[in-house]
């Protein structure tokens, strides 16, 4: 029972030990997925704007060589202006300078109507006026500022985008300008050498938002705008910061993508409009490693869930069984125990009635010859320890034959009875003892009782045998069952034995039977 007990307070610990274990695995695992997953997003968006930084590191030196260039045509422009052919002399200049400056496709003076003074290249003798990039100087004259235009196709259909300084007369006033028309191919080399996978791309946009470039090259998407609301673009113009690292839908493909931005912006010159760089991988493509490693490991996670847990439910339900069979083994031999329990105090009761049996006369129900003779020898030596005297009494029915022979052996039996009692009863001290001697016969045991003592118990059993009054009409002594006694006492000695008490006894009482019976005769030869 005791076992049933404390089953369930097992069965809660080792639940509980198997779960925590399983929840601390299953943690370890979520929590290193997480941070590897982590670790390596932080490496790709660290190498994306690294690879933006190396964009951003040339086309920065391309145009600060360009605006060199562009500074170096409007110092000479009063020198040309000052000569005959001078325009001639430039346009030979500007193409060698052109040809010089990887990316540019011409270089170009404009007067203050938008007219061509000199070009590296043949161009239309027509006002350039109405463009974009002039009305920018007209509009916001800085001889300090270089002006950055929207792409565009050029007169030659080229996709460019143009440098240009202002140029200022010997009046200060606006004059014109000097401009670089890049070339966007030219810059497909540069966009595709920080492409290390498949899955990437790479833009160079204009600070208003149009692509200028793309690699691998998208001649649909030159153009677009990616100033559009919440695009990664505009996210990232307006964080306000030079360079940046977003994960989002890319605008132009719809491609959930990591991308890398950077904002090309030069202290000096002052750029009217930035640059903006664009590296980009697709947000899945990093990762594919880390989720068949957590594909892996989720899965042997869930093997150990799923092994562990049915198993130690199977291996509880063993033990309850083995707890049950043990605990109904224990119930059955408690069960057993209590019947042997049973069954040894009904045979203490019956050995108790056998010793009693053994002990006892069947019929008179007073102690037999056999246990009276020991008793006799116990008293016998205790009486000699103790140096007291001891008294025997030998009684016997007188003509009980005739009796049986009147009145049947059953009435015989019932009179033998009622002897017995009045004899049992009439012994006053609880250390007496009667016994059936045999037969019709009977003896009497008084401790410390001398013979004189023994004489008046005598005879008081003899009167209290007479006083029943059982009727023996064929008694020739009396008209009642009467007895006769004879009594011997003495004081024990190492020299006899019972016996011989026994056997004085047994002669007076054949001296009272033969002296007519009904009476108590002394034994002679006592000693007391
Ligand atoms: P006495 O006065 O000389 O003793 O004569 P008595 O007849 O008593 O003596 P006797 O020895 O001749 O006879 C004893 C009788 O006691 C014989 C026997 O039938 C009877 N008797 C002995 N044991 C029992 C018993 O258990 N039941 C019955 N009913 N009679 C018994
Ligand atoms: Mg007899
Ligand atoms: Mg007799």
């Amino acid at each position: 029972m005791k076992g049933m007990r404390r089953l369930p307070r097992l069965l809660w610990a080792t639940w509980q030990i198997l779960l925590s274990g399983l929840l601390i695995l299953g943690g370890f695992i979520a929590w290193s997925l997480a941070a590897e997953h982590d670790k390596i997003e932080k490496q790709e968006q660290e190498r994306l704007a690294t690879q933006a930084k190396v964009i951003d590191d040339n086309l920065c030196r391309q145009i600060a060589s360009i605006n060199r260039a562009l500074l170096s045509v409007r110092d000479d422009i009063p020198y040309w202006q000052d000569r005959k052919n001078g325009w001639d002399l430039a346009a030979h200049q500007l193409k060698a300078l052109a040809d010089a400056l990887p990316g540019v496709h011409d270089l170009t003076i404009l007067d203050a109507d938008g007219f061509v003074r000199a070009s590296s290249r043949e161009m239309p003798a027509r006002s350039f006026r109405e463009h974009e990039y002039f009305q920018a100087s007209l509009k916001q004259p800085d001889l300090e500022t270089i002006y950055v235009s929207e792409p565009f196709t050029n007169v030659f259909g080229t996709w460019v985008i143009t440098l240009s300084r202002m140029v200022r007369g010997p009046d200060g006033k606006f004059d014109g300008i000097v401009l670089a028309a890049l070339d966007a191919e030219a810059f497909t080399v540069l966009l595709d050498s920080v492409l290390y996978a498949q899955d990437m791309w790479s833009v160079l946009a204009h600070g208003d938002g149009k692509i200028f470039v793309m690699s691998p090259q998208r001649p649909e998407r030159m153009g677009m705008n990616l100033a559009q609301p919440d695009s990664l673009f505009t996210r990232h113009r307006d964080s306000g910061q030079a360079a940046t690292v977003m994960s989002g839908t890319a605008l132009h493909d719809g491609e959930e993508r990591m991308l890398a931005q950077r904002t090309v912006q030069m202290a000096r010159p002052k750029m009217d409009k930035p640059l903006v760089i664009g590296v980009s991988r697709d947000m899945n493509a990093p990762f594919a490693e880390w989720r068949d490693n957590a594909l892996i490991q989720g899965g042997l996670f869930a093997l150990i869930v799923l092994s562990s847990i049915p198993n130690l439910y199977r291996l509880h339900r063993r033990q309850r069984a083995a707890e049950e069979d043990a605990a109904a083994a224990e119930a059955a031999l408690h069960s057993k125990n209590l019947e042997l329990a049973e069954l040894n105090a009904e045979l203490a009761t019956r050995s108790e009635m056998l010793r009693r049996q053994a002990n006892h006369d069947g019929l008179t129900g007073i102690i037999n010859r056999r246990h009276f003779d020991e008793s006799l020898q116990a008293e016998w030596r205790r009486s000699l320890r103790e140096g007291l005297p001891l008294a025997l009494l030998m009684i016997d029915i007188d003509h009980f034959k005739l009796f049986n022979d009147r009145y049947g052996h059953q009435a015989g039996d019932a009179c033998l009875k009622s002897v017995a009692a009045a004899l049992r009863q009439r012994l006053g001290r609880p250390y007496d003892v009667v016994a059936r001697y045999g037969g019709e016969e009977f003896v009497c045991m008084l401790p410390n009782c001398d013979l004189s003592g023994a004489e008046t118990i005598a005879e008081e059993l003899r009167a209290a045998v007479e006083a029943l009054c059982i009727a023996h009409e064929c008694s020739p002594t009396a008209a009642a069952v009467t007895i006769s006694i004879g009594a011997a006492a003495a004081i024990p000695s190492t020299a006899s034995g019972p016996e011989v008490l026994l056997a004085d006894a047994d002669a007076a009482l054949y001296v009272a039977k033969h002296n007519g019976r009904n009476q108590v005769r002394l034994a002679t030869a006592s000693a007391c």
